[in-house]
């Protein structure tokens, strides 16, 4: 099964990909973690999207097709794809449905994850990850270990993303509705959109995602 995860900077995308690696033994392939990852690694492509992820817009599409394609080509296809963050574009969303039909797959499920836009920002301000294993923590809901260490992996490196702060925030949520929010028509009209509620306990949204996958 291959899916979407669609849905607003916060919506929970990643933690619910997350979850459905852990259930279902799919591959997430998720366009921000392998752009940070080239920007941790010092790579010529990780030096020329940072200020433009920094601002919180979008890089090319010819760099995060480039990089699904990699992916696509690379990995064994195990349980299917979780798509998380990709495609934000409808010209990203034309390459990967040719991406899937030239390796023989298809596109099984859109799920578009719905968030109201000020739960959205409280979720961002108040988010950080273990730079080890990704585990995601929310300062109120599900705040970083007293004892300092990730309740996943035991590491110690709780990060917070640069881009997690209000001003790129703004940005990521015009580019949103401005250049992604037309992948739901563009879905719904291919008739493979299924919507979830994205506010609920990340329990209660898993078992919506578990409903909509059938
Ligand atoms: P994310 O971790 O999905 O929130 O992505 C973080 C940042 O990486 C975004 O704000 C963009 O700058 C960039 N990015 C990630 N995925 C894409 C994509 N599919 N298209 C363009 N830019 C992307």
């Amino acid at each position: 099964m291959n899916i979407i995860l669609l849905g607003p900077p916060g919506a929970g995308k990643g933690t619910q990909a997350r979850i459905l690696v852990d259930e279902r033994d799919m591959v997430q392939l998720s366009t921000g973690d392998m752009l940070r990852a080239a920007r941790t690694s010092g790579t010529a492509m990780g030096k020329k999207v940072a200020d433009v992820m920094d601002r919180g817009e979008l890089v090319t599409d010819e760099i995060v097709i480039g990089l699904i394609r990699e992916q696509l080509e690379d990995t064994s296809h195990a349980g299917g794809f979780i798509f998380d963050g990709f495609p934000r574009t409808l010209a990203q969303a034309d390459a990967l449905g040719a991406l899937l039909a030239d390796m023989g797959h298809k596109l099984d499920c859109v799920i578009e994850m719905q968030v109201d836009d000020d739960a959205l920002v409280a979720r961002i301000t108040a988010r950080s990850t273990c730079g080890n294993c990704g585990e995601v923590y929310n300062d109120a809901t599900k705040p970083w270990p007293a004892d300092g260490k990730c309740s996943n992996c035991g590491g110690t490196d709780q990060t917070r993303r640069a881009d997690d702060n209000e001003e790129s925030l703004k940005t990521r949520l015009l580019a949103y509705y401005k250049q992604t929010s037309p992948l739901i028509g563009y879905y719904y009209a291919k008739g493979d959109l299924k919507s979830v509620d994205g506010l609920g306990s990340m329990e209660a949204v898993a078992a919506a995602i578990k409903g909509a996958l059938g």
